[in-house]
């Protein structure tokens, strides 16, 4: 039965409100009288009705014009239809009961792949150069004897009768507002589309197949600890029409005794004899490209630092490196025999007469600058 009451006055908007305010004002009073919400209020359904019927003639710009110049008869005349012919925007309503949302999703249907996560460890220098790998990966996959379409080899496919290979059944649901139509995964044919005769053995007509693999992957140069790597639609597979899953391989990179990792830089220590660090000298360093001589120049101080430019870690994918950074530690041997000293007594006395010659200021010095 029509409303009599006004329908600006049922949805407690303005005669000049504007269409925001017209929608926002149903779906609050639509979600507040919803029939479902009040089971014990036989006034709500009622209510309800007339609250959707006024929406349907507001919200239609040539329907609410009319109405606006004839009132009610302007729209229940023969044709006009509020309430008879169902609703022109069902997502609205949908919208106002379920919070939002495609009224066509959710109801089934070919769902998508898993995204896969697996492990992978490296080591440091393969953090640092690249690599490859190849991962064993458990998921679910296209069944190799069908062909992921899940009939038997050589049997019969057909279009399902049902949705006429839609996929899609439209479903009438009898609500509060009368009947609505929903879409669904056709129940026949799960949504495939296609029906089959013989389904396949080895998948049980599913197309699909929970499988381990090996699955090789390009671990790029300048990767970290943690970081993942995605390989696009290598996850699980989804089903027939809906996209895969990804993988990601997270990499996990072994320490190594040598280096330390601090950004981009390596860090390297190195330990000298004392009298290497006075005289100056050439040591041999480990880097990720192999040992490499490197020149310690005389009167080196303790904690110095060397830079090997570019033998750090690149961007992952980019053009920049880090550097490779030598610490010198300087080892200061204990000497307790009598004979050990007096062997250092002719040197203890040449530096009195010349001097600390060394360019360097020393740790305090440094320490100093520092701080300065
Ligand atoms: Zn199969
Ligand atoms: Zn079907």
């Amino acid at each position: 039965m029509p409303a009599t009451r006004d329908y600006y006055e049922i949805l407690g908007v303005s005669r000049d409100a504007s269409d925001k305010d017209i929608k926002s004002a149903f779906r609050r009073l639509a979600r507040e009288l919803h029939p479902d919400v009040n089971p014990d209020d036989p006034t709500a359904e009622e209510r309800f009705k007339e609250v959707a019927e006024a929406y349907e003639v507001l919200s239609d710009a040539e329907q609410r014009a009319r109405y606006d110049r004839f009132g009610h008869a302007g729209v229940h005349g023969a044709g006009g239809g509020a309430g008879a012919q169902g609703f022109g925007s069902f997502q609205d309503i949908f919208d106002a009961f379920f919070g939002g949302g495609d009224m066509f999703g959710g109801a089934g249907g070919p769902v998508a792949g898993d995204d896969v996560l697996v492990a992978t460890g490296i080591s440091f220098v393969e953090s640092a150069t690249g690599t490859e790998r190849e991962v064993t990966v458990d998921r679910v996959e296209e069944c190799a004897t069908c062909d992921g379409s899940g009939a038997a080899p050589g049997s019969e496919v057909h279009t399902c009768g049902t949705c006429q290979g839609q996929g899609q059944v439209r479903q009438v649901v009898n609500t509060a507002l009368g009947q609505m139509v929903r879409a669904r995964a056709c129940p026949a044919c799960d949504g495939r589309g296609r029906e089959i005769s013989t389904p396949c053995g080895d998948c049980r007509g599913r197309g699909r197949v929970r499988a381990r693999s090996q699955v090789p992957v390009k671990v790029p140069a300048g990767i970290a600890t943690g970081q993942r790597i995605r390989l696009a639609g290598r996850g699980g597979a989804g089903d027939l029409g809906a996209p895969p899953g990804d993988l990601y391989v997270e990499v996990r990179v072994d320490p190594d005794d040598r280096f330390i990792r601090d950004g981009l830089d390596i860090i390297h220590g190195v330990d000298i004899p004392v009298t290497a660090a006075m005289t100056g000298t050439t040591i041999s360093v480990p880097t990720i490209e192999g040992e490499q001589e490197v020149e310690i120049r005389a009167g080196i101080q303790p904690g110095a630092e060397l830079r090997l430019k570019g033998k750090g870690f690149p961007v992952v994918h980019g053009r920049e490196h880090g550097d490779q950074v030598v610490v010198v530690g300087v080892r200061v041997p204990r000497i307790t025999s009598d004979e050990g000293r007096e062997a250092l007594r002719p040197l203890a006395e040449h530096l009195e007469e010349h001097g600390d010659d060394g360019d360097d200021e020393g740790f305090f010095g440094r320490l100093r600058h520092a701080f300065r």
